[in-house]
């Protein structure tokens, strides 16, 4: 069963059959997937997600595949997690972190590519392709082998080892470009036009971006089936930050959650910020700029849904933030210290946001606000090596162990 009606512009309205295909010929405005509403509320309820698989295919209805097969590598059913000592530090009263560090390629590109991977075998292509800043190549190749697909990423030179090696375990043919994402997203729209691959992000981009929608669907029925009065998100090309948006108003136009009164506030590492410079000036156009920051998930420099952010941070009475890398090292360390999880840069931009915006009054303590937390600290070693502790090197003997024990007290006054 499928409720998909085909694509239609997201400017001129304009309808297109559900294919491979992502900008208007018209207008040239970005497609969106058409679903037949009506029909989607009447056969959906509380009691039928809840009774779905463990994993995003549990929203399976308000997602755009068709056919029985899908792709799963076990994607998303992630935790919410309480984080008291959190907010305590933050001074708010009821926080969330979304935790989503631990899908099965360790960021949340697992739920686009899940949708992507499954739309790619359904129209028929043989190679599964990424124009990506590092999180995408692994969860693009990790999907592809479980496909049987053949997998080709691109990603830019200088990313981290991490993120190289989290790609090339699945062995795709891995490009590595001599240039930043905006280099490399130039490059593979070339590729995807000469050569007939499904380039996730590009010509199935509005399949792929739909997979996001899983982590509104997800929060809302983890909070008992409402929307939170704060989103705290991270911004690269801004995507996920849209389907946000986008998926807590379904789930209200579908007949499952209140009406959605969410702010949605937005996070950016400073050294590329160009939604925030852009919000900051009071400006709608978001001018591209040259990224420099350790961010290197969240590095697009002419971010494809920059405008609809602004729109979504005005519309819904957010805010938008951006961090330093030091406040991004703070901000992984601080989530590490006081609830447990080890984040990549991404997460400490979240994080070092939502610390601002707390501090500025911008987040209200009696707001329900939850951060997401995008992937996982293993992958952006580089970024925290030289701020953590070092062991303490002793000889197997208790009189060693007293000794470091001392020294490790000194240090710590
Ligand atoms: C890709 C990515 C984002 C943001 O993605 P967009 O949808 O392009 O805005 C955020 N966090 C992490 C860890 C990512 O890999
Ligand atoms: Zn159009």
């Amino acid at each position: 069963m499928t409720y998909i009606r085909g694509l239609k512009c997201r400017e001129c309205g304009r309808s297109y059959p559900a294919e491979a295909i992502h900008v208007c010929e018209y207008c040239f405005g970005p497609l969106e997937v058409d679903y037949d509403y009506a029909a989607i509320r009447a056969s959906i309820s509380r009691e039928s997600i809840a009774a779905g698989p463990r994993s995003i295919w549990r929203y399976r209805d308000l997602l755009p595949v068709d056919g029985e097969k899908v792709i799963d590598i076990g994607s998303g059913y992630t935790p919410l997690v309480r984080a008291e000592n959190l907010a305590r530090e933050l001074g708010l009263r009821e926080l969330y972190i979304k935790n989503d560090s631990v899908n099965p390629s360790y960021s949340f590109k697992d739920r686009p590519v899940s949708i992507a991977s499954s739309r790619a075998i359904q129209l028929g292509f043989d190679t599964l392709a990424c124009a990506s800043t590092g999180n995408l190549a692994c969860s693009v190749a990790a999907h592809a082998a479980r496909a049987g697909l053949r997998a080709c990423v691109f990603i830019p030179a200088d990313l981290e080892q991490g993120k190289i090696l989290g790609a090339a375990i699945y062995e795709p043919t891995l490009i590595a470009v001599d240039g930043n994402y905006d280099d490399v997203n130039r490059l593979c729209s070339e590729v995807a036009d000469q050569y007939g691959w499904a380039f996730v992000n590009i010509n199935l981009r509005p399949y792929y971006s739909e997979g996001s929608k899983t982590l509104a669907f997800e929060v809302a029925e983890q909070l008992g089936w409402r929307a939170p009065d704060h989103v705290v998100a991270p911004i690269a090309s801004g995507s996920l930050f849209t389907k946000l948006w986008k998926g807590y108003n379904e789930l209200y136009q579908v007949g499952l959650i209140d009406r959605v009164h969410t702010r949605m506030s937005a996070a950016q590492p400073l050294g590329c910020s160009p939604v925030y410079t852009a919000y900051i000036e009071g400006t709608e156009s978001v001018r591209p700029v040259r990224p420099d920051t350790i961010a290197k998930s969240l590095a697009i420099g002419n971010p494809a849904d920059g405008y609809y952010c602004l729109k979504i941070i005005k519309e819904s009475g957010g805010s938008c933030e951006a961090a330093t890398n030091a406040e991004i090292v703070d901000g992984i360390k601080l989530l590490a210290r006081t609830e447990g999880i080890f984040t990549e840069t991404a997460g400490g931009v979240t994080v070092a946001c939502l610390k601002k915006l707390a501090a500025a009054g911008k987040i209200r303590p009696d707001e329900v606000t939850v951060a997401y937390i995008t992937g996982n600290g293993l992958k952006t070693q580089e970024a925290v090596v030289d701020h953590v502790v070092r062991p303490l090197r002793i000889a197997p003997t208790l009189e060693s162990f007293e000794e470091a024990l001392r020294q490790r007290e000194l240090t710590l006054v």
